[in-house]
């Protein structure tokens, strides 16, 4: 694996090794538990309270309304089974989005099955909501709105501030899944009026298995663990000293010099597609043109099955996705793309290719030379593309 070219960074990122380095001491020396009163366990309660602190500054919340949760998916289960749990005497009216992670999907369908409604709001051929169907949908029953920040696949950034103000002034609680988020865009809950917010650290060279959910004071979930006080009795169990330390570290890191991190990714996303649009022919770059993730690149291309692009890209030395990864093995396309507005044969054939600060402009021009010959070798198979340049 010494030469993987990873572009899958939207997947997981590689471990920053000063994360590691601030998690090394909580593995050995640093055993105790945060909720002994002897020396040791203090020292790993403020080790967990640093780490709030970092994670609350990273975007713009107070210490007290961050919770650690296992994942990304808990902190959406939580906030979106908390609130429905905790208001449904108000109502049970929750509107979302198409194309939402499964993490907020599938509990919204649990949440249907239990007698929720769900507004699923369509998106426009860029993959934005408007703020504009969001007030319409508003009822006097609804008691949730989430609506990711931006999106895994297609790297979309939504109108988050806009459709934060419009819950504020309806009084509907307003969550949002930033897994993709934070730590590649800026991201400011107050300035977005924001209630409650997903991250997760391994989506940003942090470890795996960790994340956390912002609850804006005054907002209360039900509570998702029962059991002892940790996370101010909301969300019982030891908690996972090393991990939150980590979490904590790599969101400083990430967030620390944002804007020139954001510049040098997008200056190879935009060389790549580029480069993508000039040597290949039929092909569809999906997603918003500007709006995107500064990462993300996803091209649907005519005439071939995007599983098949993974496997030659994977005997190439390079990790890419296709649809979501969290389907693949599936023959679905993705949610995503279908709510684009994309055909299924066109929706079948697209690829993810999200780069991470640790990538390098070699890297890119290599996927750049072997990218359209792997394209030519699949389409040469292709009936259907036999006929069309017939045709030509
Ligand atoms: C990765 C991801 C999740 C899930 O996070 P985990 O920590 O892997 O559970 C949720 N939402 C989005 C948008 C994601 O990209």
């Amino acid at each position: 694996m010494t030469n993987l070219i990873y572009l899958d960074n939207s997947a997981t990122t590689p471990l920053h090794p000063e994360v590691l380095q601030a998690m090394m001491p909580y593995f050995t020396e640093e055993y105790g538990n945060p909720s002994s009163i002897y020396g040791l366990g203090q020292s790993a309660k403020e080790a967990v309270e640093s780490a709030r602190v970092q994670v609350a500054e990273a975007i713009g919340a107070k210490p007290t309304e961050i919770y650690f949760t296992g994942c990304g998916s808990e902190a959406d289960n939580w906030a979106i089974k908390g609130i429905a749990k905790a208001r449904e005497k108000k109502g049970k009216h929750i509107i979302s989005s198409a194309i939402e992670h499964h993490a907020v999907l599938h509990t919204l369908e649990s949440l249907e099955k239990q007698g929720f409604e769900v507004t699923y709001l369509p998106v426009d051929s860029d993959g934005k909501v408007s703020p504009e169907s969001v007030k319409a949908a508003i009822r006097p029953d609804t008691i949730l709105i989430t609506i990711m920040m931006a999106n895994n696949e297609i790297g979309t950034i939504e109108p988050i501030a806009e459709i934060g103000a419009i819950a504020k002034e309806h009084g509907v609680v307003f969550h949002t899944d930033a897994v993709q988020a934070v730590g590649s865009v800026p991201v400011n809950v107050a300035e977005m009026s924001i209630d409650m917010l997903s991250m997760s650290a391994h989506k940003f060279r942090g470890p795996k298995g960790i994340g956390a959910l912002y609850v804006k004071n005054g907002i209360r979930p039900e509570i998702f663990m029962h059991g002892g006080a940790q996370e101010r009795a909301r969300r019982a169990g030891t908690e996972n000293v090393a991990s939150i330390v980590g979490m904590g570290k790599a969101i400083s890191l990430a967030t620390g010099a944002l804007s020139e991190k954001m510049q040098k990714i997008s200056a190879l996303r935009d060389y790549l597609i580029a480069g993508i649009q000039e040597k290949i022919p039929y092909i569809k770059l999906n997603g918003h043109p500007t709006d995107r993730l500064p990462g993300n690149v996803n091209f649907s291309f005519q005439f071939i099955e995007g599983e098949s692009l993974l496997l030659l890209l994977d005997l190439n030395g390079v990790a890419a996705s296709s649809g979501s990864a969290c389907t693949s093995g599936s023959l679905d396309p993705s949610h995503v793309l279908l709510a684009l507005g994309l055909p299924h044969e066109i929706a079948h054939g697209s690829l993810r290719l999200s780069i991470g600060e640790q990538n390098t402009k070699e890297e890119i021009d290599k996927v750049l030379e072997l990218l359209p010959n792997i394209v030519q070798r699949l389409r040469d198979m292709s009936p259907l593309y036999e006929q069309v340049k017939n045709q030509e």
